[in-house]
Parts: structure tokens; C-alpha cells; sequence
């Protein structure tokens, strides 16, 4: 029998779901619809980010509601408009299979008059923010005094947003008898006061631990200077081709800002908060949506609950103020059981802030090195190979020109003419980057700042005694940090928590180990192949981290890195510019890859990214 039959739910409910790609109850789902089917509880779900909350109260709700009835019976609230039209949509979307259902929402900058005229018209379930849904109230243009259920979605930051007095005045409309829900990622205090205030000994569901977060995502951060963040955003930007992000700030303005910037150096960003009119809050939604944008510049609020498919990175271009938002932040990716990778671009001055989030979403970060130059453009090469390799061609109407194609090439060998198709591209990225400072701050900064943030895994003492291994396994064979780390620990039975810091390259990495665990990671790789290949393990001649600025490609350590500065100085004048304005914009114009016909970027319109 179908899961979701199993749980109490209809048959017409169920096809729909089942349309939508719903196969079976995700857990949060599978023990909060019995419950909930009883209509008889008040009800606290809290279940990590991405695991279809919605569906969670969305279901019951249709499964519950008398739809011969037309009069509202369910009221949802929810922090932003954005969010409310998402709620009102799945909500359609799981009842398109069922006759005379009517959802409409009710959320601020748009029409309210388009709202009345749908509520007139008679609705079962109102989907909307607290503002605009009072004024709706207030006009005495709602009747609420037969609502059966109340939920409150991501009521934490609804109160956070400074509407308790609203939802007070809206549930006072509403019925004593009626059942509130109140789902959430996390469980701050602001929870547990709605808990209190609003519910009669409610049902709990926790799924998994307390506030912790989605255990597919991997978390990262680098450490670079104030000055370099937004050079660095840009790389890491850069280092990642198929990249479909979310980017938060803390501010409004800031928001604003980055976008600009991107936009301004060929990205096809956009931002998105809470001063944009509701008309350019849709559009840039739609656009994300659709993939038009690459990356979504947010700030919490507004990114607050959204669910868009297969964002690949959250980054953190500003941490959070409230840890919680780290969690509803990067929560935005690895979604229905995908996976995500979550960034922080931090100060040396925040390592502490990192660990107190790792203690809140119960997992290690991985510490990054923002990529050299170099190791953007060989990133940039492979997906270029990748692309050519895997281009669909049309035989048709190539077919013509094949002829006079293959007479050019006539005295080239295969391999000379795989170099040119390559070269051409990678000579504008070589170009581009060559002379890229090395953005990653130094290491003394960071030692001083992890000797003050009291770090319990601190290895600051022991930072010298590590060796650092070459390994000729990289991301071409797939693994990131997190795989490469399970990989070594897994064949040599060292714990990865004496595994220091990893560099995943093309076709080769760095890891370091302990200078005691040497032998051992070496020797149980001896035998080892990996898809038929032996794996080669090496001492790199690189040295340890002690001097690890120094590392590779990243010649020299602080001195010459301070000859980096002025190097950048004078990329400057090249690739970079340095906007006007209190912003620093020392970093690279890298979206320019797609974009060097040598006109001015400022005269470019956006245009798409290739992915
Ligand atoms: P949350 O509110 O818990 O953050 P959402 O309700 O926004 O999560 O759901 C996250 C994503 O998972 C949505 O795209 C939704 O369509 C999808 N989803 C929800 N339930 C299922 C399911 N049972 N099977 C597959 N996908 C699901
Ligand atoms: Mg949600």
C-alpha cells in the first residue's frame, strides 16, 4: 500500500502528492499526520530544515477541512510574503486533485482589494503574513469565528519581526476551541514563549536532535581579511562553475551592495529584502526560481522558509547576529534529502562565533583555503572539458560545415587541436588570475584568534607537529573534503578528528595527519586502488602547516605576502578595480571568465551564466 495511504490520508491527496514526486513520508511527516488527522491536539513539529514541514501541517489541514463549507476553517501564518506565497502554492498544489478547494493569500505590498475579492468569493484556508492580514481584519472584511486550526510557521522569527501584538489581535478573532500548530527548524526561547502563550499542553515532536542542523550539508569557513572578503567571495564564487546560490548579509544595504557589485563585475546576481517593492521581490524570486539568477543576494528575513530546488551553496557573506538564522540560512540547501554545502566567510576575530555555531548545529566546519588563482583556473579548465565532452551536437545542421572544419584542422593532430579548443578559454582565465594574491588571511591572525576563542579542539600547540601528505586522488574523482577525510580515516583507521587541514585539488590533494600517524596512513595505503587505479601517497615537499601560508602554489609565506599586497595593487589596474564608495572591491572581476570581449563590464548587460 502507498506510505501516505497508510498514514490516513486520501486517495486523491495522495496522487496529487505522488505527482509532485512524493514518494514516501519524509519522517518529520510520517509522525506528525497521524497525530495531527486527529484534529484534537495543539502541536509543536520541530524537524530540521528541508524536510517538508509543509506537507507536514499542509496535508492534515485538506485531509480535516469540510470543503462543502465555504467559510475559513484554517488559518496559516507566516513571517514573510515570500513564504506565504510558497505555503499557498504547495498547498494548492497537494489539494489540485480535490473539487472546490479555495486558498488564498494574504501578504502586504500587493493588491489588497485582488485579496477582499478573493475572500469575498468564499475561501477555506487563508495562507498570510500578520500585517496585512489584521488590516484585513480590521476592515471587518473576515469572518475567523469558525477557524478549527491555526498554524504558525516559523513563529520564532514572526515574533522577531516585531508582530506578537499583531497575532495576538489576529488569534483573539479566532475561536478558543480552534487547535494551533506551530512548526520550526529550531527551538529558541521565542518558540517556546508561543508554546506557552498560545497552546494547551501540546503535542512535542522532535525529529533528530534539538536545533541541530541537516546533516547533509557540509559546512565551511575561511579566514580572510576585511579588506579581501569580497575578492574572496568572487573566487570562491569562481572556483565553483555550476554554483546556484543563496549569498546572506546582515543588512539591507549590504545586501544591496553585493549585488551591485556582482552584477556590475558579469555575475547574474540579484537581491532580495525587505525594501524592495513587493513587484521587484516576485520578480527576483521568479528569476531565481527559473535559474536565471546564479546567485540570490538575501538577507534573513526575507530568505526566511524559502524552498528553491537544488541550491548548491549558502554563503555566509556576513554571519549571522542570531546563531539560529545560521541554521535557517543553511537550511536552504540540501533540501528533501539532497545535499549542500554551507560557507562562511569570516575574520579571524569570528573563529569563536564558528564554534559556538558548531555547538549549536552539533557539527564540525571544515576550515577552507580560499583557492589559488591557479587552482581557479584549472576548476574553470575541467568544467570547460567537461562541457565540450558532454555537449549535445546537432548532426543536422553541423553536418554542412564539417567539411570545411576538418579542412582547417587537416595538419593537426587530435591532440593539437583538443590543446587549442582548451587553451582557448583557459588562456583568458590564465589571464585573468595570474598574479591573484593569496587571499587566505595569514596564519598568524588566526592563531592569535583561535588561542583567544577558547576553542575546545584548539591544536594551536600542536599545529607544528603535523606532516603534511600529498594523496593523487582529487575532485575529478568526485570526493570533497568531507569524502576525502571519511576515505583516509576509513582505510587507515586514524580518527578524523587528528586529521588537520585538507586541500582538495583537480586531480590531486593535500591532507595532514599527525607526524606520529605518518607511517600508519602510509602504509595502509599501500595496497590500495581506488576504480582500479593504486593510490599514491606522498610526504609533501611543501612542509607542514606550520608554515602552511606558505603551502604550494602560494608562494612564500607573510613577507612576500605582503609583496602580494602590492601585487594586487597593480592587478588592480587590470582585472580589478576598486569601486568608489566604502566598499572594498579589491578582488578579482571573476565572473568575468564568460565575459572578456573587451568591452567595458559597465556597458554589459546582464546576461546569463552558461551552466
Ligand atoms: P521545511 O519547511 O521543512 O524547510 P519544505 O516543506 O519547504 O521544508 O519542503 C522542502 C522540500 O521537500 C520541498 O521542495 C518539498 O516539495 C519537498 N518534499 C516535501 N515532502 C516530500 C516528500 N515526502 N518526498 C519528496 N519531497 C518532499
Ligand atoms: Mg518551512
Amino acid at each position: 500500500m502507498n506510505p501516505f495511504i497508510e498514514l490516513g490520508l486520501r486517495h486523491d491527496i495522495v496522487n496529487a502528492i505522488n505527482e509532485l514526486g512524493f514518494e514516501k513520508p519524509t519522517p518529520i511527516q510520517e509522525q506528525s499526520i497521524p497525530v495531527l488527522l486527529t484534529g484534537s491536539n495543539d502541536f509543536v513539529g520541530l524537524a530540521q530544515t528541508g524536510t517538508g514541514k509543509t506537507a507536514a501541517f499542509g496535508l492534515p489541514l485538506i485531509e480535516l477541512l469540510d470543503f462543502e463549507e465555504n467559510h475559513p476553517q484554517a488559518l496559516v501564518l507566516c513571517p514573510t510574503r515570500e513564504l506565504c506565497l510558497q505555503i499557498a502554492n504547495d498547498i494548492k498544489n497537494f489539494a489540485k486533485k480535490m473539487n472546490n478547494v479555495n486558498v488564498v493569500a494574504v501578504y502586504g505590498g500587493a493588491s489588497i482589494s485582488d485579496q477582499l475579492r478573493q475572500i469575498r468569493r468564499g475561501v477555506q484556508i487563508v495562507v498570510a503574513t500578520p500585517g496585512r492580514m489584521l488590516d484585513i481584519i480590521n476592515r471587518n472584511a473576515i469572518d475567523f469565528s469558525q477557524v478549527k486550526y491555526v498554524v504558525l510557521d516559523e513563529a520564532d522569527e514572526m515574533l522577531n519581526m516585531g508582530f506578537q501584538e499583531d497575532i495576538d489581535s489576529i488569534l483573539s478573532t479566532t475561536p478558543e476551541e480552534k487547535k494551533t500548530w506551530l512548526f520550526s527548524a529550531t527551538m529558541p526561547s521565542e518558540v517556546r514563549r508561543i508554546a506557552k502563550r498560545y497552546m494547551d499542553n501540546p503535542f512535542e515532536l522532535t525529529m533528530g536532535e534539538k536545533n541541530t542542523g541537516n546533516a547533509n550539508i557540509e559546512h565551511e569557513y575561511y579566514v580572510v581579511r576585511a579588506r579581501d572578503k569580497y575578492a574572496a567571495f568572487k573566487r570562491i564564487v569562481d572556483f565553483n562553475p555550476e554554483i546556484f546560490g543563496i549569498v546572506f548579509c546582515r543588512t539591507k544595504i549590504e545586501t544591496q551592495e553585493i549585488a551591485e557589485a556582482l552584477i556590475k563585475d558579469g555575475y547574474n546576481a540579484d537581491s532580495l529584502h525587505g525594501d524592495l517593492s513587493q513587484q521587484q521581490r516576485d520578480k527576483v524570486m521568479k528569476r531565481y526560481r527559473e535559474r536565471s539568477l546564479q546567485l540570490l543576494i538575501a538577507t534573513d528575513v526575507a530568505a526566511r522558509g524559502i524552498d528553491v530546488n537544488d541550491v548548491t551553496h549558502v554563503i555566509n557573506y556576513s554571519l549571522p547576529d542570531e546563531i539560529e538564522n545560521y541554521t535557517h540560512r543553511s537550511g536552504r540547501t540540501a533540501r528533501a534529502g539532497k545535499t549542500g554545502v554551507s560557507i562562511a566567510i569570516i575574520n579571524s576575530k569570528e573563529l569563536g562565533k564558528i564554534r559556538q555555531i558548531e555547538r549549536v548545529i552539533g557539527k564540525k566546519f571544515i576550515k577552507a583555503e580560499i583557492p589559488t588563482g591557479f587552482d581557479v583556473c584549472e576548476k574553470q579548465l575541467f568544467a570547460l572539458v567537461h562541457k565540450v565532452h558532454n555537449v549535445t551536437v546537432n548532426e543536422q545542421q553541423i553536418e554542412q560545415y564539417i567539411p570545411r572544419i576538418m579542412d582547417e584542422f587537416a595538419d593537426l593532430s587530435k591532440e593539437e587541436v583538443i590543446k587549442r579548443f582548451a587553451s582557448l578559454e583557459f588562456n583568458r582565465f590564465l589571464d585573468y588570475y595570474k598574479n591573484a594574491p593569496d587571499l587566505n588571511a595569514p596564519a598568524d591572525d588566526f592563531r592569535r584568534a583561535e588561542g583567544q576563542g577558547g576553542d575546545r579542539f584548539n591544536r594551536d600547540g600542536m599545529r607544528s607537529e603535523y606532516t603534511r601528505l600529498f594523496i593523487n586522488l582529487g575532485s575529478v574523482d568526485e570526493f570533497n573534503r568531507g569524502d576525502l577525510l571519511g576515505y583516509i580515516c576509513n582505510n587507515s583507521k586514524i580518527s578524523g578528528r587528528t586529521v588537520g587541514k585538507i586541500d582538495v585539488k583537480g586531480v590531486y590533494s593535500f591532507f595532514e595527519v599527525n607526524n606520529g600517524d605518518v607511517d600508519q596512513v602510509m602504509n595502509a595505503f599501500k595496497e590500495v586502488e581506488f576504480k582500479g587505479r593504486p593510490v599514491r601517497i606522498e610526504i609533501s615537499g611543501e612542509g607542514t602547516s606550520s608554515s602552511r601560508s606558505g603551502g604550494g602554489r602560494r608562494e612564500g609565506g607573510y613577507q612576500k605576502r605582503e609583496g602580494g599586497f602590492n601585487r594586487e595593487r597593480s592587478y588592480a589596474g587590470g582585472g580589478e578595480r576598486r569601486e568608489g564608495g566604502n566598499r572594498e572591491r579589491s578582488g578579482n572581476t571573476g565572473g568575468g571568465f564568460r565575459d572578456f570581449s573587451g568591452k567595458r563590464r559597465e556597458d554589459r548587460p546582464e546576461r546569463k551564466r552558461r551552466f
